[in-house]
């Protein structure tokens, strides 16, 4: 009796697994490429990892971050370092990208699942190469004033707007997150064709580095439809705004504490690509 009980609890452990916070293996899962994803979250298969060194570009924080990606992301970053130094930068610096096949990363991000996500920080400050303990303790700096309504003037230049423009050009960006002290700065700024600033979309923190978001790409028919693409304009205008009142008027705090988070609902399909044998 005990046996058959144990029996009937076995689907339900499995949905438990499946739902699990848990980081899957540090291994990709064999390809062929699969981007599966839903509004919790997703996976990947066939990831392929970013190198801790390119030309134009370095990992930092290795041991806090993961480096996996679409081979489309990889390849579009790896761009992005060589059109940076090619326009004179420094090294630019590489923060999160996906875990290796995938699934929620410490701090419990519902992007950067699926390999299509990358944070790019801002600090163009030159420096001679960096060693691997310096790499690890680098704390790159916010851009963003402490009242959060405007760019730290000294430290903002004309070369952080020129990273943002190559970034919104890569291959496959469907949009690049900032600050809203950030997006304001290049409203009043940008001088010119200013069409690419529709893609530079304001978000909470994103002070020292920028989000890049790629669209999934036409191969993956599991792949979420992502949000519709932001709204032809600039984005210098009310919606930019909204953020600023929210500092004049901030929320009123929760009368209670919040619930605790329940566990992300990945797709069940997922749940092959975490077990999968490397
Ligand atoms: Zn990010």
């Amino acid at each position: 009796m005990r046996f058959l009980k144990s029996l009937l609890l076995l689907p339900v452990l499995l949905v438990a697994v499946a739902a699990s916070p848990q980081p899957p293996p540090q291994t990709p899962a064999p390809g062929p490429v699969r981007v599966i994803g839903n509004a919790d979250g997703g996976c990947i298969a066939g990831a392929v990892r970013l190198p801790d060194t390119a030309p134009g570009l370095q990992t930092i924080r290795l041991g806090h971050s993961s480096f996996w990606g679409h081979p489309d992301t990889v390849a579009a970053l790896l761009d992005l370092g060589r059109r940076a130094q090619a326009a004179g930068m420094p090294d630019i610096y590489m923060g999160d990208l996906s875990g290796p096949r995938g699934g929620p990363l410490q701090g419990g991000h519902v992007s950067h699942q699926m390999g299509l996500d990358a944070d790019v920080y801002l600090d163009l400050s030159p420096r001679p190469a960096l060693t691997a303990a310096q790499r690890e303790a680098l704390e790159p700096p916010s851009f963003v004033r402490p009242d959060g309504r405007d760019v730290v003037a000294e430290r903002w230049t004309a070369q952080q707007t020129a990273l943002l423009r190559i970034a919104v050009g890569l291959p496959g960006t469907d949009r690049v997150l900032v600050n809203a002290a950030i997006k304001r700065h290049l409203c009043n700024t940008v001088t010119g064709d200013r069409a690419w600033l529709r893609f530079v979309r304001p978000w909470y923190g994103h002070a020292s580095h920028m989000h890049i978001h790629f669209k999934c790409p036409p191969s993956q028919p599991q792949c979420p439809a992502g949000p519709p693409p932001p709204p032809p304009g600039d984005g210098c205008d009310a919606s930019l705004q909204w953020w600023f009142d929210l500092l004049d008027h901030p929320a009123p705090p929760p009368a209670k504490p919040a619930a605790p988070r329940k566990p992300p609902h990945l797709p069940e399909a997922c749940r092959a690509i975490f077990e999968a044998p490397r």
